[in-house]
């Protein structure tokens, strides 16, 4: 049974969750302050706490930086009073899982808790599968969205509009979602506070925060018809709504995006370990796609959404199960520059075209993996059996050396000699600079 602890200064709260915790299946524990909070955490392991922002002595916010510095595993839920709503946001930021605001329901209160210890569950199974497949694992977050962290993500589409949607992380902590109620158009949102009620399995109901503050625009109709789209495309056609943005470069301030988002997710849920089954923080390079990105070929790397199609199309892929395009991209988003360059994969891809070809979403792999190559070879990590072929051809002007015994079975068979080419790719090779490059 998942045990939650709860700290409050409110004595009425702590009855509250407690009764409401614990007729959901929960051992619940309950504490007045931040300090007795720390000492039972030293005593015992809780699956999450829930925490007032506002402790005597204190606060929430220090019980949280300590808690995660302790127990980086433990998911906090944060409460808090309307005022506060941006601190709130601030605490996810922080690490917090996520926060309710007061007053609020008994349902509010176990569809975040709920959601807190689906996600942990989910987080096991994970990485159980991650270790048995001797895989990381990975988490669907496109590079170009900024996001309020397990809830919702934004896309800037004008400088005044942006479309919002739910949280990869979100949408899986609740299952199957059956519906969704959005408000209507010419309605004001705000950044922390809810925008959408979605409906999971059993009729429970979560609250789906806004990322922005701005007027609702246009709702996304299909959702009306289809909800399923927030499981099946939450990225695409799962979008929610078009909001028109009142402040929207403030705000940014309260949201994630690029590296920041994925060194966030890393200190949430990567061990740093040193194995090859686990993404090592301090090796990561941030720069590495925008490096890819600058180089011809490589502009459109940043779009990739992560469906895997040029995987499953690759021929490569067939004959060497290790090879996976799709893996070779989130790396290189994820910046994992010295793996990918000293590795042999990039060398691997027959330039088919295939992926290329399917991608939906045209970001052109194969021109990727060119590009990726080029900052190799200019990096010095040229793969041998590159150098070995470009020696065969500076010295014989083919990749197969023609000996004697060549030439006397050609012989034999009434067949012309044939011309060894000694030197002329060699000439080319130094007047192109290729040679100097393969030097270094
Ligand atoms: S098909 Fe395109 S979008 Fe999909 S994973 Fe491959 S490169 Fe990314
Ligand atoms: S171009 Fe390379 S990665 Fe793409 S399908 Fe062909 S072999 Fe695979």
């Amino acid at each position: 049974m998942s045990c939650i602890l709860v700290v409050d200064d409110e004595p009425v709260v702590l009855d509250g969750c407690e009764a409401t915790l614990t007729k959901t299946g929960y051992e619940v524990e309950t504490t007045l302050n931040a300090e007795e909070a720390l000492d039972k955490i030293e005593a015992g392991r809780y699956d999450a706490i829930v925490t007032d922002l506002k402790l005597p002595g204190l606060s929430g916010i220090q019980l949280l930086k300590i808690v995660k510095d302790k127990e980086p595993e433990t998911d906090i839920i944060m409460i808090t009073g309307y005022a506060t709503v941006q601190t709130a946001v601030e605490a996810m930021k922080l690490g917090a899982f996520d926060y309710i605001s007061k007053p609020f329901t008994p349902d509010e209160l176990r569809s975040v808790v709920d959601r807190a210890i689906e996600r942990r569950r989910l987080l096991r199974e994970e990485r159980l599968r991650a270790t048995k497949n001797r895989v990381a694992f990975e988490y669907n977050m496109p590079a170009d969205l900024y996001y309020l962290p397990e809830h919702s993500w934004v896309k800037v589409v004008t400088e005044n509009t942006v479309d919002i949607g739910i949280d990869d992380v979100f949408q899986k902590t609740i299952g199957v979602i059956t519906d969704i109620k959005i408000p209507s158009k010419d309605t004001i949102i705000e950044q922390g506070n809810p925008c959408a009620e979605i409906y999971g399995a059993a009729g429970r109901v979560y609250k789906l925060l806004a990322p922005v503050n701005g007027q609702i625009a246009e709702v996304n109709e299909l959702l009306k018809k289809d909800s399923s789209l927030l499981n099946s495309d939450p990225y695409g056609k799962g979008w929610i709504a078009r909001i028109r943005t009142s402040d929207f470069a403030k705000e940014l301030a309260n949201l994630l995006s690029g590296d920041a988002m994925i060194r966030w997710w890393l200190r949430r849920e990567i061990v740093e370990r040193k194995t090859d089954r686990y993404v090592q923080i301090s090796a990561l390079n941030p720069n590495f796609k925008h490096e890819i990105a600058r180089e011809p070929g490589g502009e459109n790397i940043k779009v990739c959404f992560g469906c895997g199609i040029c995987t499953a199309t690759c021929p490569v892929r067939e004959i060497d199960s290790k090879y996976n395009p799709r893996k070779i991209i989130r790396m290189a988003l994820l910046g994992m520059k010295e793996r990918i360059l000293k590795s042999d994969f990039i060398w691997l891809c027959s330039t088919c075209y295939a992926c290329t070809e399917r991608c939906p979403q045209d970001v052109k792999f194969t021109n990727i993996v060119n590009a990726i190559k080029n900052i190799a070879v200019k990096e010095g990590y040229t793969h041998p059996v590159f150098t070995a072929q470009v020696d065969l051809l500076a010295k014989h002007g083919r990749l197969y050396e023609i000996d004697e015994f060549d030439n006397r079975r050609r012989e034999k068979l009434g067949l012309p000699k044939l011309w060894t080419g000694e030197g002329s790719a060699a000439k080319i090779f130094e007047t192109s600079g290729l040679l100097d490059i393969l030097k270094k």
